[in-house]
Parts: C-alpha cells; sequence; structure tokens
C-alpha cells in the first residue's frame, strides 16, 4: 500500500500507526519526503548504548527503510534513515521520536507467515528477533 503522511506528526509515531491501523504486524517499508527536524541513534556496540543527536531542518529525506514485527505484545517499527542538508551532505542512521514531518510517502509491503518478535538478545544487547 501507500500512504502519505500528515505534515507536522512525529515520523515514526505516524509509521507505526498506519501500520497498526491496517492490523499489519509484519512487512517492510520504504518512505521518501522530508523532515523540519529529526532526532537519530547510533547505537554503540561498546558501552551497548544509542547515542541520540537532534538535526534541525529543513532535510530532505532521502531514503528511509524498515521493518515492522512485534515487541511485547505491539506492533514495532523498526527504521533507519539518511537525510540530505542544504549543502547536499548526508547525515544518517537509527530513526528515533522526535523527527517532524514536513512531507512523507510511505511504500507499506506486508510480509505473509508467522510474526517474528522481538526480545532482548545478550550477545548485543538489542532487541531482536528470536531466534526460531
Ligand atoms: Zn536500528
Amino acid at each position: 500500500f501507500l500512504a502519505r503522511l500528515p505534515m507536522g506528526e512525529d515520523l515514526l509515531d505516524t509509521v507505526t500507526q498506519v501500520f497498526r491501523d491496517r492490523r499489519v504486524s509484519k512487512a517492510s517499508f520504504s518512505l521518501i519526503g522530508a523532515v523540519s527536524r529529526a532526532v537519530l541513534a547510533y547505537y554503540d556496540p561498546v558501552s551497548r548504548e544509542y547515542r541520540d543527536r537532534e538535526f534541525q531542518g529543513p532535510l530532505e529525506v532521502v531514503s528511509c527503510i524498515g521493518n515492522v514485527s512485534e515487541k511485547e505484545g505491539e506492533v514495532f517499527v523498526h527504521a533507519h534513515i539518511v537525510l540530505g542538508t542544504q549543502d547536499f551532505g548526508c547525515v544518517g542512521g537509527h530513526l528515533r521520536r522526535g523527527t517532524r514531518i514536513f512531507a512523507a510517502e510511505l511504500h507499506g509491503i506486508p510480509v505473509p507467515g508467522p510474526i517474528p518478535v522481538r526480545e532482548f538478545d545478550e550477545a548485543t544487547g538489542l532487541a531482536l528477533w528470536s531466534e526460531t
């Protein structure tokens, strides 16, 4: 499916809501558009913590891709994003809450079959799909 997302809303929350509304718990997606501000994270595997950084827009969404599965019984979106700046540079990382939509076009691709569930993985410190 294709969906246009509303200006001013939180990007991560809105993508999550679109999949919840459609009762889709297993999917991949891509998204392009622009944001007025962004919060990205980098996972430091040594400290096992996400480092967040805020970027002021306007920024172009060069590429945003992700997947949909379940975590703690809820639809869970995992997304990474590359943002283009005015001088044609790029920043990128793990998409965080706090990223504001200027314009966004979502292409959601539901995937049939059993739904992967995220569980804490001791080796990485991340919530990864259980190996089943
Ligand atoms: Zn990530």
